[in-house]
Protein backbone atom coordinates (compact mmCIF):
# COMPACT_ATOMS: atom_id res chain seq x y z
CA UNK A 1 0.00 0.00 0.00
CA UNK A 2 1.72 3.26 -1.29
CA UNK A 3 0.53 6.08 0.04
CA UNK A 4 3.22 8.31 -1.59
CA UNK A 5 1.00 9.74 -3.78
CA UNK A 6 -1.31 11.70 -1.66
CA UNK A 7 1.61 12.59 0.37
CA UNK A 8 1.61 16.19 -1.03
CA UNK A 9 -2.20 16.58 -1.29
CA UNK A 10 -3.21 19.86 0.60
CA UNK A 11 -6.76 20.89 0.71
CA UNK A 12 -7.01 24.30 1.80
CA UNK A 13 -9.56 25.95 3.96
CA UNK A 14 -11.03 27.87 0.93
CA UNK A 15 -11.65 24.64 -0.58
CA UNK A 16 -13.48 23.27 1.83
CA UNK A 17 -15.71 26.70 2.25
CA UNK A 18 -16.33 26.39 -1.32
CA UNK A 19 -17.50 22.42 -0.84
CA UNK A 20 -20.05 23.78 1.61
CA UNK A 21 -21.04 26.57 -0.23
CA UNK A 22 -21.62 23.88 -3.66
CA UNK A 23 -23.13 21.07 -1.49
CA UNK A 24 -20.91 19.54 -2.37
CA UNK A 25 -20.91 17.18 1.03
CA UNK A 26 -21.05 13.98 0.26
CA UNK A 27 -19.51 12.95 3.23
CA UNK A 28 -22.10 14.03 5.40
CA UNK A 29 -24.70 11.28 6.81
CA UNK A 30 -28.28 12.41 7.28
CA UNK A 31 -28.87 9.11 9.55
CA UNK A 32 -25.75 9.32 11.32
CA UNK A 33 -22.61 6.72 11.48
CA UNK A 34 -23.71 3.24 11.96
CA UNK A 35 -20.17 2.68 13.98
CA UNK A 36 -21.41 5.05 16.51
CA UNK A 37 -24.32 3.17 17.33
CA UNK A 38 -22.17 0.03 17.52
CA UNK A 39 -19.60 1.04 19.73
CA UNK A 40 -21.05 3.28 21.62
CA UNK A 41 -20.25 1.68 24.80
CA UNK A 42 -16.95 1.69 24.14
CA UNK A 43 -16.76 5.63 23.90
CA UNK A 44 -19.05 6.26 27.06
CA UNK A 45 -17.45 2.84 29.29
CA UNK A 46 -20.67 3.18 31.42
CA UNK A 47 -20.04 7.08 32.32
CA UNK A 48 -22.28 9.66 32.06
CA UNK A 49 -22.50 13.24 31.66
CA UNK A 50 -19.07 13.31 29.76
CA UNK A 51 -17.32 16.38 27.69
CA UNK A 52 -17.58 14.45 23.89
CA UNK A 53 -14.91 16.54 21.19
CA UNK A 54 -15.75 16.31 17.30
CA UNK A 55 -12.93 17.44 15.81
CA UNK A 56 -13.94 18.87 11.79
CA UNK A 57 -17.46 18.42 12.87
CA UNK A 58 -19.18 19.34 9.90
CA UNK A 59 -22.66 19.24 10.79
CA UNK A 60 -22.86 15.42 12.00
CA UNK A 61 -26.16 14.55 13.10
CA UNK A 62 -24.12 12.17 16.25
CA UNK A 63 -23.62 15.59 17.86
CA UNK A 64 -27.34 16.13 18.81
CA UNK A 65 -27.82 12.16 19.40
CA UNK A 66 -24.93 12.31 22.66
CA UNK A 67 -26.14 15.72 23.70
CA UNK A 68 -29.74 14.27 23.84
CA UNK A 69 -27.99 11.54 25.91
CA UNK A 70 -27.33 14.26 28.61
CA UNK A 71 -23.48 14.43 27.42
CA UNK A 72 -21.73 17.74 26.68
CA UNK A 73 -20.43 18.15 23.34
CA UNK A 74 -18.03 20.11 21.51
CA UNK A 75 -17.05 21.06 17.99
CA UNK A 76 -14.67 22.71 15.20
CA UNK A 77 -15.39 23.40 11.96
CA UNK A 78 -13.85 25.94 9.77
CA UNK A 79 -17.47 26.81 7.81
CA UNK A 80 -19.91 28.82 9.63
CA UNK A 81 -22.06 27.50 7.22
CA UNK A 82 -22.21 23.95 8.29
CA UNK A 83 -22.34 24.82 12.29
CA UNK A 84 -25.91 27.42 11.45
CA UNK A 85 -26.85 24.32 9.09
CA UNK A 86 -26.64 21.85 12.25
CA UNK A 87 -28.24 24.14 14.78
CA UNK A 88 -31.41 24.79 12.21
CA UNK A 89 -31.62 21.14 10.74
CA UNK A 90 -32.36 20.01 14.19
CA UNK A 91 -34.35 23.44 15.13
CA UNK A 92 -31.91 24.44 18.22
CA UNK A 93 -31.73 27.98 19.14
CA UNK A 94 -28.54 28.85 19.76
CA UNK A 95 -26.42 32.08 20.08
CA UNK A 96 -23.18 33.40 19.00
CA UNK A 97 -20.01 34.76 20.80
CA UNK A 98 -16.34 36.08 20.08
CA UNK A 99 -13.33 33.52 21.33
CA UNK A 100 -11.41 36.08 22.74
CA UNK A 101 -8.11 34.12 22.83
CA UNK A 102 -8.47 33.00 18.89
CA UNK A 103 -9.11 36.15 16.67
CA UNK A 104 -11.55 35.77 13.93
CA UNK A 105 -13.20 32.98 15.66
CA UNK A 106 -16.62 32.49 16.90
CA UNK A 107 -18.39 30.28 19.14
CA UNK A 108 -21.87 29.11 18.17
CA UNK A 109 -23.60 27.30 21.39
CA UNK A 110 -27.16 26.04 21.93
CA UNK A 111 -29.86 27.77 24.22
CA UNK A 112 -29.48 24.94 26.56
CA UNK A 113 -25.72 25.10 26.89
CA UNK A 114 -24.45 21.66 26.15
CA UNK A 115 -23.58 21.52 22.42
CA UNK A 116 -20.89 24.54 21.58
CA UNK A 117 -19.40 24.48 18.11
CA UNK A 118 -16.34 26.65 17.53
CA UNK A 119 -15.70 28.00 14.06
CA UNK A 120 -12.39 28.34 12.75
CA UNK A 121 -9.36 26.36 12.12
CA UNK A 122 -8.72 22.79 15.13
CA UNK A 123 -5.02 24.36 14.98
CA UNK A 124 -5.98 27.51 16.34
CA UNK A 125 -7.26 25.75 19.74
CA UNK A 126 -6.03 24.04 22.62
CA UNK A 127 -6.57 22.70 25.89
CA UNK A 128 -6.39 25.70 27.79
CA UNK A 129 -8.75 27.16 25.45
CA UNK A 130 -11.87 23.94 24.94
CA UNK A 131 -10.79 21.78 28.46
CA UNK A 132 -9.95 18.31 27.81
CA UNK A 133 -12.28 15.59 27.14
CA UNK A 134 -13.66 12.17 27.70
CA UNK A 135 -14.25 11.17 24.40
CA UNK A 136 -13.54 12.08 21.03
CA UNK A 137 -15.42 10.87 17.79
CA UNK A 138 -13.13 11.14 15.41
CA UNK A 139 -14.95 10.58 11.42
CA UNK A 140 -14.24 12.49 8.60
CA UNK A 141 -11.45 14.03 10.26
CA UNK A 142 -8.14 12.73 10.83
CA UNK A 143 -8.85 10.89 7.29
CA UNK A 144 -9.52 14.82 6.38
CA UNK A 145 -6.72 16.73 7.39
CA UNK A 146 -3.77 16.98 4.78
CA UNK A 147 -1.09 14.11 5.40
CA UNK A 148 1.35 16.88 5.60
CA UNK A 149 -0.68 18.20 9.13
CA UNK A 150 -1.16 14.51 10.42
CA UNK A 151 1.59 14.84 13.34
CA UNK A 152 0.41 18.05 14.13
CA UNK A 153 -3.42 16.99 14.61
CA UNK A 154 -2.46 14.09 16.26
CA UNK A 155 -0.21 15.38 18.73
CA UNK A 156 -2.86 18.44 19.19
CA UNK A 157 -5.87 15.45 20.03
CA UNK A 158 -3.37 13.92 22.33
CA UNK A 159 -3.15 17.54 24.08
CA UNK A 160 -6.94 17.69 24.62
CA UNK A 161 -8.11 14.12 25.79
CA UNK A 162 -7.89 12.92 29.80
CA UNK A 163 -6.38 10.53 31.28
CA UNK A 164 -9.51 8.53 31.11
CA UNK A 165 -10.86 9.14 27.98
CA UNK A 166 -11.53 6.90 24.84
CA UNK A 167 -11.03 7.80 21.36
CA UNK A 168 -13.02 6.31 18.45
CA UNK A 169 -11.31 6.62 15.07
CA UNK A 170 -13.24 5.92 11.71
CA UNK A 171 -10.92 5.47 8.77
CA UNK A 172 -11.50 4.34 5.33
CA UNK A 173 -9.29 1.73 3.47
CA UNK A 174 -8.87 1.69 -0.38
CA UNK A 175 -6.14 2.02 -2.66
CA UNK A 176 -4.32 5.33 -2.77
CA UNK A 177 -3.68 5.55 -6.49
CA UNK A 178 -6.72 5.14 -6.88
CA UNK A 179 -8.36 8.73 -5.32
CA UNK A 180 -7.33 11.57 -4.60
CA UNK A 181 -8.87 11.74 -1.33
CA UNK A 182 -10.41 12.88 1.16
CA UNK A 183 -10.78 11.44 2.63
CA UNK A 184 -7.42 10.13 2.61
CA UNK A 185 -5.65 6.72 3.20
CA UNK A 186 -4.30 6.40 6.84
CA UNK A 187 -2.89 2.70 7.21
CA UNK A 188 -3.25 1.13 10.41
CA UNK A 189 0.67 1.43 10.83
CA UNK A 190 0.54 5.42 10.69
CA UNK A 191 -2.57 5.86 13.52
CA UNK A 192 -0.40 3.23 15.63
CA UNK A 193 3.15 5.72 15.37
CA UNK A 194 0.84 8.38 15.55
CA UNK A 195 -1.29 7.93 18.56
CA UNK A 196 0.90 5.32 19.82
N1 LIG B 1 -16.83 14.91 10.67
C1 LIG B 1 -17.88 15.40 9.78
C2 LIG B 1 -17.36 16.18 8.57
C3 LIG B 1 -16.31 15.49 7.76
S1 LIG B 1 -15.68 16.42 6.35
C4 LIG B 1 -18.78 14.27 9.39
O1 LIG B 1 -18.54 13.12 9.81
O2 LIG B 1 -19.73 14.48 8.64
C5 LIG B 1 -14.37 17.39 7.08
C6 LIG B 1 -14.85 18.71 7.64
O3 LIG B 1 -13.74 19.37 8.22
C7 LIG B 1 -15.45 19.67 6.62
O4 LIG B 1 -16.71 20.09 7.06
C8 LIG B 1 -14.46 20.86 6.58
O5 LIG B 1 -15.10 22.09 6.36
C9 LIG B 1 -13.81 20.78 7.96
N2 LIG B 1 -12.42 21.24 8.09
C10 LIG B 1 -11.40 21.06 7.20
N3 LIG B 1 -10.26 21.54 7.70
C11 LIG B 1 -10.53 22.04 8.93
C12 LIG B 1 -9.74 22.66 9.95
N4 LIG B 1 -8.42 22.88 9.80
N5 LIG B 1 -10.33 23.02 11.10
C13 LIG B 1 -11.67 22.80 11.29
N6 LIG B 1 -12.47 22.24 10.35
C14 LIG B 1 -11.91 21.85 9.20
Amino acid sequence: SDVGSQKKRVVTEEEWLQKWEMGNIGFHKEQGHPLLQKYLDVLLNGRSGLRIFFPLCGKAVEMKWLADMGHSVVGVEVSEQAVKEFFSEHSLPYCEEAVPEVSGAKMFQSTSGNISLYCCSIYDLSSSIIGKFDGVWDRGALVAVNPCDRQRYASLMINLVDKNSSYLLVTVSYDPNKHKGPPFYVPESEVKSLFG
